[in-house]
């Protein structure tokens, strides 16, 4: 696969996880309100806010996941804990499965650069 396809598809699983899959998530898991867990795990999205705290505001390069203060490992323990209540459970799934999507991207970019596709 060209280099140019793989980053296409890197693309494709990272927008489909943050946009897609949580309905399919919310549809299997929270059948009787899946458009509204849907809609709240999307919203999840608004924990990207802290990249604006950094410099450069957008990395391709940079790892989310445990450098951003909303994904650090103590803001996803915090995750975690919410998803014990179930008035924020849904929350819950949404930032988890958020900061799953992040770290897959993660290993994405590290694989197309071990095959020296960057620099
Ligand atoms: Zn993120």
């Amino acid at each position: 696969m060209s280099a140019d396809s793989m980053e296409i598809l890197r693309s494709i699983v990272h927008y489909s996880f943050h946009f897609l899959v949580p309905g399919a998530i919310a549809f299997l898991f929270f059948r009787k309100q899946w458009k509204r867990a849907w809609l709240i795990m999307i919203s999840t999205m608004i924990v990207d806010a802290d990249h604006l705290l950094a410099t450069p505001i957008f990395d391709p390069g940079r790892c989310s996941i445990g450098y951003h203060p909303l994904h650090s490992y103590y803001a996803i323990a915090c995750y975690f804990i919410l998803l014990i209540f179930p008035k924020t459970r849904i929350i819950a799934v949404g930032l988890l499965f958020h900061m799953y999507t992040d770290w897959q991207d993660c290993h994405w970019y590290e694989i197309l650069r071990q095959m020296k596709l960057f620099v």
